[in-house]
């Protein structure tokens, strides 16, 4: 699995999660603290969501230059009173759908990792 089957697979888990009614964002803003403030916002707004997964720019940043060198985080949450450790599931189970080599240890309270390559 090369850098660029990494970027593609991510792409097509998140589109595959939005479809399936979670907000997912890449590069939401510009650090964790941010982006979760941020969506816990946009989730409020959209009742319809049951949660949220996300990048943000300076894992995006790390990840992209140089190509590979580093993973790629992504946080996920559930809206208030859900259940996150479900989204985090489904998010771990699009990546792996999608061939993704990435890492999870199934806590609630951890990011998941793609792999650099
Ligand atoms: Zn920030």
């Amino acid at each position: 699995m090369g850098w660029n089957e990494q970027e593609a697979g991510v792409k097509a888990a998140f589109a595959a999660l939005r479809k399936r009614g979670v907000m997912a964002r890449r590069r939401a803003a510009c650090c964790g603290g941010c982006s979760g403030a941020l969506m816990g916002d946009l989730l409020e707004k959209h009742s319809e969501k049951l949660g949220a997964v996300f990048t943000h720019r300076q894992s995006e940043a790390r990840f992209h230059r140089p190509y590979g060198a580093h993973s790629l985080m992504i946080s996920y949450g559930a809206r208030k009173g859900g259940d996150t450790k479900a989204i985090g599931m489904m998010l771990f189970e699009a990546l792996k759908a999608q061939g993704v080599v990435c890492e999870w240890d199934g806590n609630p309270d951890t990011n998941i990792e793609v792999k650099g390559c």
